[in-house]
């Protein structure tokens, strides 16, 4: 049972590196915090709402909302059995402050890439609708110009709202400023394991366990 926190800049690779996490250990659970508060968005929750302003601007949810939304998630049932990979949280000191009165971590991976890259990744990012498979118009299309490789559903590239040029420069704002305290953290606690994310889709399901020491 692993308890493992994903970090990086927006465009590492978060996502796509759960996934691989979840081939190699596929009963932990994946909570993104992103996804969490767009889900609620769609569904006009009190908490999307709360969420909304900041998430356009492609600046930080304020720190209460957003830890009392995973202290509930990580009091799950399937949480407590079963571990979880973390995407997306902790992104400031105060967050990571209170993830550890929650519980203890194992790793902080840091997944490293360059800002070619990430620009790269976010600007022609897209997912499924129906399974949320991740695709990018430059460097990842699916197999099938217009059909998902995993559920076959018709797709087309359409963007996630934030995942424009003057909101990315907010967001890896917002990231450089917190990253390093929260590096310095999880470094100090002896957690912090770098991963070069350039082509972690070339990482065999060895080299996960190896990573994520299972
Ligand atoms: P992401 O999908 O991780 O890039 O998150 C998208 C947006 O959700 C961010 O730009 C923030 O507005 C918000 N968000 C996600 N995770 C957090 C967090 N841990 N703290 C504050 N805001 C967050």
């Amino acid at each position: 049972m692993k308890k493992l926190i994903l970090f990086g800049p927006p465009g590492a690779g978060k996502g796509t590196f759960s996934g691989q996490i979840k081939k190699v250990a596929p009963e932990i659970v994946h909570i993104s915090t992103g996804d969490i508060f767009r889900e609620n968005l769609k569904n006009e929750t009190s908490l999307g709402l709360k969420a909304k302003s900041y998430m356009d601007k492609g600046e930080l949810v304020p720190d209460n909302v957003t830890i009392e939304m995973v202290r509930e998630r990580l009091n799950r049932e399937d949480v407590k059995k079963n571990g979880f990979i973390l995407d997306g949280f902790p992104r400031t000191v105060p967050q990571a402050e209170a993830l550890t009165d929650i519980t203890e971590i194992d790793l902080l991976l840091l997944l490293q890439v360059s800002r070619d890259i990430i620009f790269k990744r976010i600007l022609g990012r897209y997912g499924c609708n129906k399974c949320g498979e991740i695709y990018n118009k430059y460097t990842l299309p699916p197999k099938v110009e217009g059909f998902c490789d995993k559920c076959g559903a018709e797709i087309k590239f359409e963007q996630r709202a934030d995942d424009n040029e003057e909101t990315l420069k907010n967001r890896l704002d917002a990231y450089e400023k917190n990253a390093k305290p929260l590096i310095k953290y999880y470094k100090k606690r002896g957690k912090l394991k770098k991963v070069d994310a350039t082509d972690t889709l070339s990482f065999t399901e060895d080299d996960i366990k190896k990573i994520i020491e299972i």
